[in-house]
């Protein structure tokens, strides 16, 4: 492995993503590189279609590439079967998702307590902590014995974040996280986030928002599968409107 596997959080080369679905082959990620240093925060923007999700997946162990290398803290982990990558993602990912994903009939404080029980040899005592812990950072202590159902989608959103972090993970990943979210509750979210980057998380966050964009120290762009530069973006955007309107033309 080479230094900049070993020095970054996250270090990516060459990596593909391809989905195969009846005769269709669609190449998701077409040769990604990407490093992450501990501390960082990059959002990541990119049409529609582009691979955002897919790329977040990967980054977060929840898919694994077609081909590429992944070094997640040091370790290969782009061909790990199915419970090493279970165990590695709970034990270095915070996820934050678009539509909340907490469970409907476990109460706040179990949602955020959950994925701790699968952590081998955590005491049920300091497992009550921390998710107690992560519910105060997030100011939803308040809320410890509410079903999802009863709160509103900013507050549900605290709550998942509370769950990503509960765990102290290496880097948070978040995919569109103010995208079910009204400008107040968004906003809230944000100042979350900046708040927890200033406390030294590892931030990797898609957004279509360039707003919310502009509060990470860093911006990446995804085109076609591919990370491009803010002009190659430019220059792809003006090109395929070129292209669409003579496409109308004729
Ligand atoms: P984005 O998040 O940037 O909108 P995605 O990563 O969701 O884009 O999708 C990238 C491409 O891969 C799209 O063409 C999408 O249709 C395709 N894709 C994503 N997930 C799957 C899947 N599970 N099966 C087949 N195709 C998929
Ligand atoms: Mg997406």
């Amino acid at each position: 492995m080479n230094d900049l596997s070993q020095s970054n959080i996250i270090h990516i080369e060459q990596l593909t993503k391809v989905f195969y679905t009846d005769e269709l082959e669609t190449h998701a990620l077409a040769g990604v590189h990407l490093s992450i240093a501990p501390g960082e925060y990059v959002a990541m923007s990119g049409p529609s279609g582009c691979g955002k999700s897919t790329l977040l997946s990967i980054l977060g162990l929840l898919d694994t590439p077609t081909t590429g290398q992944y070094t997640l803290n040091g370790k290969a982990v782009a061909n790990l079967g199915f419970a090493d990558r279970s165990r590695i993602r709970n034990q270095e990912i915070g996820f934050i998702f678009q539509s909340f994903n907490l469970i409907g009939d476990l109460t706040v404080f179990e949602n955020v307590e959950l994925p701790l029980t699968y952590r081998a040899g955590m005491a049920g005592a300091e497992r009550k902590e921390r998710a107690l812990h992560a519910l105060e950072r997030v100011n939803m202590a308040h809320r410890t014995s509410h079903y999802p159902a009863q709160l509103s989608g900013g507050q549900q959103q605290r709550v998942a974040v509370a769950r990503a972090l509960a765990g102290s993970p290496s880097i948070l990943l978040a995919d569109e996280p103010t995208g079910n979210l009204d400008s107040k509750n968004g906003e809230a979210v944000m100042r979350l986030m900046q708040d927890l980057h200033s406390e030294g998380a590892t931030i990797c966050m898609v957004t279509h928002d360039p707003r919310f964009a502009a509060h990470a120290e860093r911006q990446i762009h995804l085109f076609d599968g591919k990370v491009v530069s803010e002009d190659e973006l430019l220059r792809l955007l003006a090109a395929s409107e070129e292209s669409t309107s003579t496409g109308t033309a004729v």
